[in-house]
């Protein structure tokens, strides 16, 4: 099933620059779809589009269609707070609040009204699990959030992200700041989580898209130059330029 649409999409932002051109794609529930290539291509402008953060001063102008569920995201009535509930994101910067581990997951659930104990309790157990945190953390849940290491606060800016119950779950470099064994932790979380949720991530390196993604859409220079599932991709590119990227000829 495809879960968004993308119909033309193109984005300039105020100082000129063009950042995608024309972008196609659709992009399947319950996969993990990689957007790979060199920096600069627009991935992370493409993810700030998803989430409405391109609503911010620095965008002139977007164009196109995207479409979640069949509704256009891009749309200046759609309620905001809304479309980021049901797409969360994940920074390549940990940026836990400066709350203990517990709140810092359970906060967005009390904001949106949740008051009782126990479906707090419950929230931030799952999420802590789901984000292959919980055996670390469950006897220190109180403790400072800064407490943790790198690798645990990237998980549990996760865990925060899936307390919310998204249903596209997007993380822009999410393993660039981590140790190796975050870094398999995360992805093994992926991998589970990708049952319940789309996941779409701009990866560390094209290594992590393999080990992770069913997708792949190679960005250069706002451009997508080609999409399809990760083994076609890796083994019989259609554009010479995806075949350069993914050799290493170029990054
Ligand atoms: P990637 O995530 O693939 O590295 P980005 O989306 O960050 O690519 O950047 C795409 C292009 O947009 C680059 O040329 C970048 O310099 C430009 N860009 C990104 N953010 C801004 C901004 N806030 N204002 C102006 N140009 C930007």
């Amino acid at each position: 099933m495809d879960k968004v649409v993308i119909e033309n999409l193109s984005l300039k932002y105020s100082d000129g620059t063009e950042s995608l051109f024309n972008i196609n794609l659709r992009i399947q529930a319950n996969k993990i779809t990689a957007l790979i290539g060199p920096s600069g291509g627009g991935k992370s402008t493409f993810l700030r589009v998803l989430n409405r953060l391109n609503d911010l001063a620095d965008v002139a102008e977007v164009s196109g269609r995207v479409l979640i569920d069949d509704v256009n995201i891009l749309d200046p009535e759609l309620d905001v707070i809304e479309l980021r509930r049901k797409v969360g994101i994940v920074f390549s910067r940990p940026l836990p609040l400066p709350l203990s581990i517990y709140q810092n997951i359970s906060y967005g659930l009390e904001v949106a009204g949740e008051k009782r104990r126990s479906v707090l309790d419950e929230a931030v157990e799952r999420a802590l699990h789901l984000a292959e945190l919980w055996d670390e953390v469950h006897d220190r849940l109180n403790d400072p959030a800064a407490a943790l290491s790198g690798g645990q606060q990237q998980r549990l800016c996760l865990a925060r992200t899936l307390a919310l119950k998204p249903e596209i779950i997007m993380l822009d470099e999410p393993t660039s700041a981590l140790d190796p064994v975050s870094t398999l932790k995360i992805e093994t979380s992926l991998l589970e989580l990708k049952k319940e949720y789309t996941i779409i991530i701009a990866p560390h390196n094209t290594q992590q898209a393999g080990r992770v993604a069913d997708m792949l859409a190679f960005f250069l220079q706002g451009e997508l130059i080609e999409y399809g599932p990760v083994e076609e991709i890796y083994t019989r590119p259609k554009d010479s330029r995806t075949q350069d990227y993914i050799t290493g000829k170029f990054g």
